[in-house]
């Protein structure tokens, strides 16, 4: 079995100017900017023939390129915050991508995890008790003028995430392009 999801990688830019806004929040385990990713379906462990259906629904599949932003930062997880994240500017046409993506995982045998789509980009997780929820919702206000792109994503991948005793390690699988 593996560990797989696709998502949209970011430029070196972005990565970039996403480590010096992280590097300014009060994160205990960071992400590291390698790492950076926007993640469209999240497959959990897969079989590989399943795998190999997979890799070949996405390739068929024809989706636009498109022009992404960063704005602004933010928390999952309610009163428990377990992440924090750099929210993408919403998009109808990722929306649709993301649709398309994880229709064809499901159809290959491999259906996404049925998470609503918040598209993000996170910057660190953590278990975080009540004094850290109140500092890093500060930092999240703070953050709010926070702005990166627009960018234009012209591929996506399927990763394989791998558990490692300092965080996990993403391999890339597959890319696929958008085409214009
Ligand atoms: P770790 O779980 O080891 O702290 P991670 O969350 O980065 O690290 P994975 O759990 O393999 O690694 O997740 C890979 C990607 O899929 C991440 O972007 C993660 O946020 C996302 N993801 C994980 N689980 C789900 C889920 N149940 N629904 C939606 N997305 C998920
Ligand atoms: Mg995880």
């Amino acid at each position: 079995m593996i560990r797989a999801f696709v998502a949209l990688p970011l430029p070196d830019e972005i990565r970039s100017r996403l480590s010096v806004a992280q590097f300014l929040l009060p994160l205990p385990r960071k992400v590291p900017p390698e790492n950076f990713h926007i993640t469209l379906a999240f497959l959990g462990e897969v079989a590989v023939p399943a795998l190999q259906e997979v890799d070949l629904a996405l390739g068929a599949l024809r989706l636009p390129r498109l022009a992404l932003s960063l704005q602004g930062l933010g928390l999952f997880g309610g009163a428990r915050p377990r992440s924090f994240h750099a929210s993408v500017v919403p998009d109808p046409d990722l929306a649709r991508m993301q649709a398309r993506i994880a229709r064809a995982c499901a159809m290959a045998g491999a259906p996404a995890e049925a998470r609503r789509f918040v598209p993000h980009v996170t910057l660190g997780r953590f278990r975080a008790d009540l004094a850290d929820a109140m500092r890093l919702e500060r930092s999240a206000a703070e953050g709010a003028g926070f702005a990166a792109g627009p960018w234009t994503a012209d591929r996506f991948v399927l990763y394989r995430s791998e558990r490692g005793g300092d965080g996990p390690r993403y391999d890339e699988l597959a890319s696929y392009p958008l085409t214009a």
